[in-house]
């Protein structure tokens, strides 16, 4: 009877504990909630109409089609008994099945936090998904439709104005997106506002933007957000979030409110409801972003066939980013394989940091390899290659290259198909309740903004 082993979550540590396992005779059986393996580096791409889904999304099981022995299957891991090594999976829709193990890796990533109020997320989309993504994608197109037809002045500014929570590299990156989106990509296309006119307000508790990259870069960084037109507002913490705004307490204690159509959240991370099912049935310890603390050799301490990975994963500190994911994934199937050959292994893991990089605009990215320092054109252009190296599969590194060529010298975006639903909380366009809103017949009169009012060059 082969040995069972069970990778909770496709993401970039479980899909590399599959790729450290080559050549092992253990049946592996991988459980993911979402049916694709998501690049989740250039979700900010799918969400500003630059890359479809497809091109960051593949399904798990065509990128482990060749792996015989490698099964896959979609739910939702709820339950774990160390002692009866079996996990509880709930389908899709209901029901649930009971899946055994020999060996557990769980590679179950994080989610997005609000930090205890998590009432914002109605209001505030995080962005850690493809559904989040497209959600972003309805908002930000949606609201320049709807500033569109705003007779008010106060609600089209309103509809102009994009609030963004947290300026590490995916608040900086959507913030640059949105600026270039509305100065360049749309420009052209309305009639009665100027989509230049669009207010991106950058939130943050911190000293600077992108701070994970030091003073020097961060400092460049705040001048290129600057630069685009984005309104930094450092030392501020968000306190209350709601469908028309947001309240912020700046550095002096004083609380100001923003009128903002759209408010982003990309300011923190916790550990997902299995990570807390799994520690309390183990009885292991978690950080306090709910990460669970493992061994040198990823394990949980007392149960050597439990590992625990990547995001999911608290060690000495390591970042939550996809170079620490796939090490640990790799590291994590080939000592599992060791021991499943019955070869011993006391090689503890060890983390080789190839740097990090975010992009803030065309031309314009950061980039921190060790004490190489990069920023401006040539951040950008090493920004480039890394992407594309990263990249899975050889058909969405092929056509990102065309995309971007396309987005960078062009200005255009070719993915902004959205529908309405969720620019009002929802709603869609082909709902007919949509055009009948209490209180919409007040509002039927005509534009008092022409068509000409504004020029179209
Ligand atoms: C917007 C954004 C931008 C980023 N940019 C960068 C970047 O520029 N550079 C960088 O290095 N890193 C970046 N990261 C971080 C990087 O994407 C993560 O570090 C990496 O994805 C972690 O891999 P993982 O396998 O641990 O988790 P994930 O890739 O998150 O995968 C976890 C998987 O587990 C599944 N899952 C979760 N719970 C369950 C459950 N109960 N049952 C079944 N399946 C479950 C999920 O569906 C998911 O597929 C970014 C992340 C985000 C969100």
């Amino acid at each position: 009877m082969p040995r069972r082993i069970v990778v909770i979550g496709g993401g970039f540590a479980g899909l590399f504990t599959v790729r450290g396992l080559r050549g092992s005779d253990a049946q592996v059986t991988v459980v993911d909630r979402a049916v694709h393996h998501l690049f989740q580096p250039l979700l900010y791409q799918v969400a500003t109409g630059v890359l479809s889904e497809g091109q960051i999304a593949v399904p798990i099981r065509d990128l482990l089609k060749k792996h015989a022995n490698v099964d896959c299957l979609v739910g939702n891991v709820s339950g774990v008994d160390p002692v009866a090594r079996t996990l509880h999976v709930d389908r899709p829709g209901g029901g649930s099945i009971e899946l055994g193990y020999d060996e557990l890796v769980v590679a179950a990533g994080v989610q997005q936090s609000y930090f205890g109020h998590d009432e914002f997320a109605e209001h505030a989309p995080g962005m850690k998904t493809l559904a989040d993504a497209l959600q972003i994608r309805r908002r930000l197109f949606g609201a320049f439709e709807m500033a569109q037809t705003a007779n008010d002045p106060i609600e089209r500014q309103r509809w102009l104005t994009f609030a963004l929570v947290g300026a590490g590299p995916t608040g900086v990156e959507l913030a640059g997106q949105i600026r270039e989106l509305a100065t360049h990509t749309l420009k052209r296309e309305f009639r009665r506002i100027d989509p230049g006119e669009a207010r991106v307000l950058l939130f943050d508790g911190g000293d600077q933007p992108l701070a994970v990259f030091g003073p020097k870069l961060a400092g460049k960084a705040a001048a290129a957000l600057t630069t685009l037109g984005v309104e930094l507002h450092m030392h501020s913490v968000v306190t209350a979030v709601d469908e028309d705004g947001l309240l912020v307490r700046d550095g002096t204690g004083a609380s100001t409110r923003y009128e903002a159509g759209t408010v982003l959240w990309t300011a923190g991370v916790s550990a997902p409801p299995v990570a807390t099912v799994l520690a309390q049935a183990c009885g292991a310890e978690q950080d306090r972003a709910g990460r669970i603390k493992v061994n040198d050799d990823l394990t949980m301490p007392g149960h050597p066939e439990i590992s625990v990975i990547g995001d999911m994963m608290s060690l000495k500190g390591l970042p939550g980013v996809a170079e620490v994911a796939m090490q640990a994934g790799f590291y994590t199937g080939r000592r599992v394989r060791a021991v499943e050959a019955g070869r011993a292994w006391d090689k503890p893991f060890r983390y080789r940091d190839f740097g990090s990089a975010a992009y803030i605009s065309r031309g314009r990215a950061v980039v921190s390899v060790g004490k190489v320092h990069l920023a401006g054109p040539v951040g950008w252009a090493a920004w480039l290659g890394i992407h594309l190296m990263f990249l899975t599969s050889f058909r969405n590194r092929f056509g990102a290259l065309v995309t971007w060529g396309l987005t960078f010298s062009r200005e255009k975006r070719r993915e902004r198909a959205f529908s309405m639903q969720a620019v009002l909380p929802g709603r869609d366009i082909y709902d007919k309740d949509l055009y009948d809103l209490p209180g919409a017949a007040q509002e039927r009169v005509a534009l008092d903004r022409p068509a000409a009012a504004l020029p179209n060059d």
